[in-house]
């Protein structure tokens, strides 16, 4: 069913932690069924390699692909569950460190969250990979990209595609930079990294949808904290489209006003 007033526009989401307690949680798992039962009506979902390809005039309706950042448990105690029963596809970008339980990057990203964390354990992810959920790299411990030299840069990303690979026995091509800002947390050089790395897609993070401009390895995502439906209903509308008023913004302003989008 074609939805009313709404275009083809090609969206991809982007949640972190489905939780029903934590200070960090995109979404309740009750808000996250309610996001996937209500873009099923009006929405093709497809898996985020898809998307390249259907950028508007593709579909007759909307297009979604939903995705997450970090690896965190919740992921699988609560979102694996409603993804499988609605037989619904998505990529889990996972940080490689924090995966292996490495203390340094456990903490980094406790403190990145404010409140304790706790990853998935590879068992998981492969029980989660044979339903027929993707995965992606997301650097080893989740620095800023923009603000590392170009080696340690490209080894962050290089290290994190060698061990998903290792734990999950399939090729992996996509990564998400982390933070995903374009120019506050990933640059041209970034981008060049990645793809020397051997990915074929990246994603950042942007409010707007993909468009036929887009280059494979800047994919806009929506960040979803708690939207009830009718935000994300916006979302799909364009509503809330500031993506380039945020590119445009200095660096120095961009680091007043968003403090918490530059981490130590
Ligand atoms: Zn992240």
């Amino acid at each position: 069913m074609p939805c009313r007033g709404l275009t083809q526009r090609v969206v991809v989401l982007l949640y972190h932690s489905v939780n029903p307690t934590s200070v960090y949680s995109s979404a309740s798992p009750e808000e996250f069924r309610q996001h996937l039962e209500w873009l099923q009506r009006p929405c093709r979902i497809v898996p985020l390699d898809e998307i390249p390809a259907r950028v508007p005039g593709h579909d007759p309706g909307p297009t979604v692909a939903i995705t997450f950042d970090d690896g965190h448990l919740d992921n699988y105690i609560y979102a694996f569950p409603i993804l499988r029963e609605l037989k619904i596809p998505a990529t889990f970008f996972l940080t490689a460190g924090y995966m292996n339980q490495d203390p340094d990057v456990r903490s980094r990203l406790a403190m990145l969250n404010g409140g304790p964390v706790r990853p998935m354990e590879w068992g998981q992810v492969r029980e989660m990979q044979t339903a027929g959920m993707s995965f992606g790299a997301h650097t080893y411990s989740h620095p800023n990209l923009a603000t590392l030299p170009r080696g340690a840069a490209y080894e962050e990303v290089r290290r994190s595609r060698e061990i998903l690979e290792d734990e999950l026995g399939v090729s992996v091509g996509t990564f998400a930079y982390p933070f995903g800002r374009a120019g506050w947390h990933y640059t041209q050089e970034t981008v060049e990294a990645v793809a020397e790395a051997g990915f074929d897609l990246a994603t950042s993070v942007g409010w707007q949808p993909v468009r036929w401009s887009d280059c494979p390895y800047t994919i806009p995502r929506y960040w979803v904290i708690h939207d009830d439906v009718q935000g994300l209903e916006d979302r799909l509308r364009g509503v809330l489209d500031f993506a380039a008023l945020q590119e445009r913004l200095p660096l120095s302003l961009a680091r007043r006003f968003y403090p918490g989008e530059f981490p130590p």
